[in-house]
């Protein structure tokens, strides 16, 4: 494992247009006929939605300036003119991360391998069976006892050694203390994506490794693996990689210009990106007490997992209004103090963390039992939530 690197892995090249187009034709064909091809990524697939690298040099071309630990090396900060956003969950997927989920989504692309933990991959939407995330993922807590899941739309990685979040498991029987997933230097990769990762690496004949200095191993062990193979290992970095002398092709070009290059060779649209949201709505009566209990959720639309999405929720009945600041969202109403002279409905306002920019969702319910889950796709260019019943309908309607 290495920190640093030297001068001459820190200089970027770009390939001439004709070299380009001739190694796109070359990686679309490649892609065309591969039986089981899959996808490695680092920070470079990041860097042009705002999130600045590790490694790129002082002199380097990126708009987000140089990586952090060549600003720490050379004790400097980043430059005015850097283009770095100040919160990473304001992040919007870029044409690659788009890119590797329409192929995703058509089977040709059978996993996706990442060291980044920017929890970009998830949130662009690919489908989490098929991403195996070696360096963890900001987003995502673990329950040190049960083993459970929660999906945050807040940084959840502390940088402490102990990796402890201060939460606890939700389920009543375990209440386990919940650690962050994310990966430290010198820890060991979490067996069950390590497993993933090399399962694949085994069977893959054609790798796609982008944005990555391919020096952090065992991370780098994936892509280096297929290449001692002797199978297909295709680089697209801007600077030379630690294994440039075992791939079959090497690609000096942004990982968004390569991805759009090849997408269009295969004649495959690269979806614009839209923020995916499950909410589940229960009310059931309580008829020993006259009380209605109400409770909403977040929900990860692709594996059934707790998703901290609401920043707090109003519920307005007919004759109070509630502010409720923290999960669980739920609330009892007594009905034996309300004013049931109108039909009894119940308002609710959802409010969301607004990376996006996204507004408050109101819902309105008759006081009756109701078990529901529906979602909620939000288009930060237009600006409107859409509901739909299933997460796989036409998104972009
Ligand atoms: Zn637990």
């Amino acid at each position: 494992m290495a920190h640093g690197v030297s001068d001459e892995y820190k200089k970027e090249h770009f390939d001439s247009k004709i070299k380009l187009e001739k190694k796109l034709d070359q990686l679309a064909e490649w892609i065309r006929s591969a039986k089981h091809f899959i996808v490695f990524t680092g920070a470079g697939v990041s860097t042009s939605t705002g999130i600045p690298d590790f490694r790129s040099g002082m002199d380097t071309v990126l708009s987000t300036g140089p990586g952090a630990w060549e600003l720490r090396d050379n004790r400097a900060k980043t430059p005015k003119n850097a283009k770095v956003l100040n919160d990473m969950h304001k992040a919007i997927p870029s044409v690659t991360h788009m890119a590797l989920v329409e192929l995703q989504r058509r089977n040709i692309i059978k996993c996706v391998i990442s060291q980044n933990c920017d929890g970009l991959h998830l949130r662009s939407g690919l489908n989490p069976d098929c991403l195996a995330e070696l360096h963890g993922n900001m987003n995502l807590e673990i329950c040190s006892k049960c083993g459970a899941n929660y999906l945050r739309d807040y940084d959840a990685a502390t940088g402490g050694l102990d990796h402890l979040t201060g939460r606890k498991c939700d389920k009543p029987e375990c209440r386990g203390l919940l650690k962050d997933s994310t990966i430290n230097f010198g820890e060991n990769l979490p067996r069950s994506e390590k497993s993933k990762a090399f399962r694949h690496a085994n069977q893959a004949d054609v790798c796609l490794a982008l944005g990555s200095s391919l020096s952090v191993t065992p991370a780098a062990d994936v892509p280096e693996r297929v290449a001692e193979r002797n199978q297909k290992l295709i680089i697209g970095n801007l600077q030379r990689t630690c294994l440039h002398k075992m791939s079959s092709l090497n690609i000096y070009a942004f990982t968004d210009t390569i991805m759009e290059g090849v997408m269009k060779r295969l004649n495959i649209t690269i979806p614009p990106w839209i923020l995916r949201r499950c909410v589940r709505f229960q009310i059931k009566h309580e008829k020993l007490n006259n009380c209605y209990q109400i409770l909403i959720e977040g929900r990860d639309s692709d594996k059934d997992l707790p998703f901290s999405m609401f920043k707090s929720i109003i519920v307005k009945t007919p004759k109070s209004e509630y502010l409720l600041k923290k999960e669980p969202f739920s609330i009892s109403i007594d009905m034996n103090v309300q004013d049931t002279k109108n039909e009894a409905k119940i308002q609710l306002q959802l409010n969301f963390f607004e990376h996006y920019n996204e507004i408050p969702y109101l819902l309105e319910y008759p006081l009756e039992d109701i078990n529901e889950e529906f979602y909620l796709f939000w288009n930060p260019t237009t600006g409107v939530w859409v509901r739909k019943e299933r997460a796989d309908e036409n998104l972009t309607q």
